[in-house]
């Protein structure tokens, strides 16, 4: 069956349904089309336990409904999944978003029609949609990846990836149970399963620097306080470098004394949040000497809640600063490695060999297990969109491009794939460097302003030139080169993927500089944009 509309949204997480909304209420036919079988994206497939967001829930939400933000009550500072997904539900709902969605359904392929400057979507299922426009809200972090370690296929217990949980959730009581993985999913997988388990076995590869998360429950009274404030942080939201409230200052950290060094990093780390890291000191971020003192300073309350000295020494990252790879909110995950229950393996020291029908073996014996979890991350940025067989003019391959070169304009668009938009694309701070609702929002309503800017002319079609996006790639890349994120190996730069380019995928300039340099491009008439 054919289906012709103006617009097509891919995904139905936080941008996508922005996305649907935004472009019906300017006139658009547009039509949702989802891989789950409801809305939520991220808060839909990962349901695994203890999953919960590490930005507070008044900077994680939709500030274009004075209604929703009236109605909606978050319950606490870092919600925990099943409320965020509540929340995008209700969304959904209040605006009544469902009826032009199609669940269930995955899209396999776009293409770019020259003829007819319109776009081809193809379901797994057979559908076939045709469209002016696609937005590709597929999410930043929504293509698992899965180590292939030999064996795979022979363990005979229940395995799972945490970015696909089952819905009915997994009772771990009497089970012996391995993750492989310790960043941001890991940690809390792990802080809230070892409780649960008769056994732990944790496989470790690279430590990470946390922050300990404060949240105390909202009541009626702190909810009215945070309200009063919802004007201001709206705005403020989007003056900050990361699309937090707080942000960077750019105060020189080292002229302070030993003593003032120490007080106001306690100072910041007291309030639980990850204000010790983009709501520090700009050099955090950019000065080896500054970071070296906060990586310190880290490790030294690492150190103090294990035990075991040599546990301790392994949970602490030596090799790396803090901040140049994402820092998770923490909470009791150290003292989980305080437990009798519980197994740290260095799987530097005992890399893994294989995984057995009975377990994991590495190099210093076998490890028995029942379940077996892989917290072990995404091919972040490009992913969702290169497992989508995307074509733009003449044929060319999205996939193809992106494997020798990752390159897109102002991370929202792509020279030879006119009338095609991504959110969370890499290139933009959405990949990584910010809060995602502020800076989804922010990319929904540039998308959405330019597709309306094209259709009020009376043009057919809008694409940057090659020109335009080797531009924004310089840019992006002198930015990215005085990061130090740029020096570590992480998702950040694709270290995680075997063969995938090394490039900074997140845009590194700051969410306001970023939005600024959006608006300009609106307010300028798209220089550097073929419209026809
Ligand atoms: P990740 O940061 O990519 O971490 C993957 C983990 O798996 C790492 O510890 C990695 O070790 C390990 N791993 C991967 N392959 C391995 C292998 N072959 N052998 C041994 N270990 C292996 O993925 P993630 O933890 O899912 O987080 C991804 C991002 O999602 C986060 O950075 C964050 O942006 C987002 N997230 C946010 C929240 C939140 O807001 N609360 C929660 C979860 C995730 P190495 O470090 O050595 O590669």
């Amino acid at each position: 069956m054919l289906q012709r509309v103006d617009v097509v949204v891919v995904g139905a997480g936080f941008s996508g349904l922005y996305a649907l909304h935004r472009l019906r209420e300017r006139g658009f036919r547009v039509r949702g089309v989802e891989a789950g079988a409801g809305v939520g994206g991220t808060w839909y497939w990962n349901r695994y336990p203890g999953a919960r967001t590490d930005s507070q829930s008044e900077v994680y939400q939709y500030w274009w409904s004075d209604e929703l933000l009236e109605e909606w009550n978050w319950t606490e500072p870092f919600p925990a999944q099943a409320e965020t997904e509540r929340y995008l539900n209700f969304v959904a709902d209040k605006f009544d978003l469902r009826r032009d969605i199609s669940f269930d359904t995955r899209v396999v392929s776009a293409a770019f029609d020259d003829a007819e400057q319109e776009w081809t979507i193809a379901t797994e299922g057979g559908e076939t949609i045709r469209a002016r426009f696609v937005v590709m809200s597929t999410g930043g972090l929504s293509a698992p990846m899965l180590p292939d370690f030999p064996g795979r296929e022979d363990f005979r217990g229940r395995f799972f990836h945490t970015a696909n949980w089952p819905k009915g959730g997994v009772d771990f009581a009497g089970q012996r149970v391995g993750v492989v993985g310790t960043a941001a999913t890991g940690i809390q997988v792990i802080q809230t399963i070892a409780s649960e388990v008769a056994h732990l076995t944790v496989f470790q590869r690279t430590p990470n620097y946390t922050i300990p998360m404060r949240n105390p429950k909202y009541d009626d009274a702190a909810r009215a306080e945070l309200r009063a404030r919802y004007p201001r942080l709206r705005e403020r939201v989007n003056e900050t470098f990361a699309g937090f409230e707080y942000d960077f200052a750019p105060d020189d950290f080292l002229a302070l004394s030993p003593a003032e060094r120490e007080r106001e990093m306690e100072r910041l780390w007291a309030d639980g949040s990850l204000s010790f890291w983009v709501g520090s000191f700009t050099g955090v971020f950019f000065d080896p000497a500054v970071n070296a003192v906060f990586s310190e300073f880290v490790r030294n309350k690492i150190r103090a809640r294990v035990k075991d000295p040599k546990i301790a020494e392994k949970l602490v990252p030596k090799d790396y600063g803090f901040g140049t790879r994402r820092v998770p909110l923490e909470t009791r995950y150290y003292e989980a490695f305080n437990r009798d229950n519980v197994l740290l393996v260095d799987t530097r020291e005992t890399p893994i060999e294989r995984i057995t029908p009975t377990g994991v073996r590495t190099s210093a014996g076998e490890h028995a297990l029942d379940i077996l979890v892989f917290a072990t991350g995404f091919d972040a940025a490009t992913g969702a969109l290169s497992r989508i067989d995307v074509r733009g003019r003449g044929g060319l391959s999205l996939k193809e491009l992106w494997a020798r070169d990752i390159r897109t304009c102002y991370g929202m668009t792509k020279h030879g794939f006119p009338n095609l938009f991504m959110t969370m694309a890499p290139l933009s701070p959405a990949a990584a460097f910010c809060n995602v609702p502020t800076c989804s929002q922010q990319q929904v309503e540039w998308i959405s302003d330019t597709i309306e800017h094209v259709r009020d002319r009376g043009r057919k079609s809008i694409e940057p030139t090659a020109e335009a996006e080797t531009q924004w790639v310089a840019h992006h890349d002198e930015v990215a080169a005085a990061t130090l994120a740029m020096k570590t190996n992480s998702w950040y730069v694709g270290a995680n993927v075997a063969g995938k380019q090394r490039r900074l995928l997140p845009y590194a300039g700051g969410a306001n500089t970023y939005r600024k340099a959006c608006d300009d491009l609106k307010a300028g008439g798209y220089p550097g944009f073929t419209i026809l």
